[in-house]
């Protein structure tokens, strides 16, 4: 059998045994062994390839909390603020004003052939355009006959015009509904919060989830957007897999040029816990090298900036009521409780202090009385918490996986809208996660804000706003920390910490191939950081 022994300028392998390397051999998609070319003679018969000499290697970069729809969302048309990649690389310009969002949506309208077809936009971030929230009459101006979506960035609420609303049953007086707000018309005024809300206007402008997790096209350009950004595993984390769904995935990962292995997670929603446990265990034997499968994910709340996360006392800043329960107390406990029977995974997303709460108090009460040894049960995002709340999660043995993106995005807005200049400072703590021995990765949630562990990485060690300020200063982390956390990190969180995450003996042949060493470049540069591409097992995939 072949092995490959691949020469770099550095190997980086976040393996504490042996942190630095300049060789590592592969052979069956596997790595061999990692040193000097005179530690891996004793192999037998090596090929080597000096295509990396310069570069440097590191563990492939594992993406913790993302979705595939990150790259089926490249149908439709980008309405958010900052600029973006595509998934070739080019970049598309952010739209700075709801003037420039429905100037690009008409654009998009204007080429479109049927009159009638639906017209998606995604991305959408209100926040940044003032008091003024979107309305259904500001999205007729893109079209009147057909139905047009436009969802926003934190993918909580989606905006619609009157066709849309119309054709979802919604263009009626009398609506109440935490989540529909009424005009002085006493109808929707076209914003849908959550998704029970979003439900039914997401089907007519065709943003139905299975097809959002499992479009051929978007599993591709998915994995295009990972070679870029360096990321061999990555989590679809909120994923629906029926069974044509699950058929599609395993064609195109099983593909021998697909570049990424894949971890969706079944969401929780319209089925019972008991459902939903017995669908992840049904689902796991289907699990391939590229595909694993029999996680559960549960969504407690919303979101921060789209003011439907749930907070604690003295709850947000501007006085914005609380918000709402994406799934109650009572199933989440349920839902806690037959998986830990059963050995089954959950990840579950809070945002607000009052859903971590909820969910540390569900989990401690079903762990007294029945044992989850190495459950693993994972915060998501979990922005807020303090450091009791830190403590209570040792204490229980979950892990965490912290949004720090949110502080370059959102930072300056949590400070001065959301929950102030306090609160805004312990979001996504990092250095709480690590003094209180939490472990801990750090995530982009794709496509909220864009695929890119170094970055991530970056906005964990710097904590820099999108203005420009350090909010939290000391919850900041060292590079090496960060590394591990969008490496190692992710791969424990995802139980694959002992399949990937370093670059050792014995582990995938998984690597993310950079042109500059990021432990050499200066913390506020990190995100400068030149990606090659990847090696994925054993496979080579450049980004260019
Ligand atoms: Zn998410």
């Amino acid at each position: 059998m072949p092995t490959t022994v691949y020469r770099a300028r550095r190997i980086l392998t976040l393996n504490p045994s042996r942190p630095d390397a300049t060789h590592v051999a592969v052979r069956e998609g596997r790595i061999l062994g990692v040193g000097s070319l005179e530690d891996l003679a004793g192999w037998g018969p090596l090929e080597l390839d000096e295509r990396f000499a310069d570069k440097v290697l590191m563990p492939g970069l594992v993406e913790g909390h993302s979705h595939l729809m990150a790259g089926t969302f490249w149908r439709f048309t980008y309405c958010g603020y900052f600029d973006v990649r595509d998934p070739q690389g080019r970049t598309v310009d952010g739209s700075p004003s709801l003037e420039a969002v429905v100037a690009v949506l008409s654009a998009r309208a204007a080429v479109m052939d049927d009159p009638v077809a639906p017209l998606v936009g995604w991305g959408f971030d209100p926040i940044y355009f003032g008091q003024r929230r979107c309305n259904r009459h500001d999205l007729d101006r893109v079209g009147a006959t057909r139905p047009v979506g436009v969802m926003h960035a934190s993918g909580h609420i989606l905006n619609v015009n009157t066709a849309a609303l119309e054709q979802a049953g919604l263009l009626r007086a009398g609506i109440e509904h935490p989540g529909i707000p009424l005009g002085p018309d006493g109808l929707p005024t076209g914003e849908l919060k959550g998704p029970d809300a979003m439900g039914p206007a997401l089907a007519v402008v065709g943003l139905n989830r299975s097809f959002l997790g499992s479009d051929e096209f978007g599993i591709r350009a998915f994995g295009q957007l990972a070679v870029r950004a360096g990321v061999t595993t990555a989590t679809d984390l909120a994923a629906t897999l029926g069974d044509g769904e699950v058929d599609e995935l395993v064609r195109v990962t099983g593909e021998a040029d697909y570049p990424l292995r894949i971890v969706p997670l079944l969401r929780l929603i319209g089925m019972t816990p008991a459902d939903a446990v017995q669908r992840a265990l049904a689902l796991r034997p289907r699990s391939t090298e590229q595909l694993h499968l029999g996680r559960i994910k549960v969504v407690a709340d919303g979101s921060i900036q789209g003011f439907s996360a749930r907070l604690r006392w003295p709850g947000y800043y501007n006085g914005a009521p609380n918000g709402l329960w994406y799934t109650p107390p009572e199933t989440v406990r349920q839902a806690y409780a037959l998986a830990l029977a059963q050995g089954v995974q959950i990840h579950t997303h809070t945002n607000g202090d009052e859903a971590t709460e909820m969910v540390l108090d569900q989990l401690e009460a079903v762990l007294r009385t029945q044992p989850g040894p190495d459950h693993r049960f994972i915060l998501q995002h979990c922005q807020l918490a303090d450091a009791a709340q830190f403590r209570r999660m040792k204490a229980l043995g979950m892990g965490v996986n912290l949004f720090a993106n949110h502080h370059f995005y959102w930072g300056d807005q949590h400070r001065d809208v959301t929950v102030g200049p306090e609160r805004a400072e312990r979001m996504n703590a990092c250095r709480t996660a690590l003094d209180t021995g939490v472990p801990f990765s750090i995530h982009s949630d794709a496509p909220i804000t864009p695929l890119a562990p170094l970055f991530t990485a970056w906005c964990a060690v710097n904590r820099l706003t999108a203005s420009g300020r350090v909010l939290g200063a000391p919850q900041r982390i060292n590079v090496m920390d960060a590394l591990r956390a969008v490496t190692l990190g992710a791969a424990w969180t995802l139980k694959l910490d002992g399949e990937i995450g370093s670059i050792e003996c014995g582990k995938r042949a998984d690597f993310c191939v950079l042109e500059d060493d990021p432990t050499e470049v200066g913390a506020e540069r990190l995100k400068d950081v030149r990606v090659w591409g990847t090696v994925q097992g054993g496979r080579v995939f450049a980004a260019a």
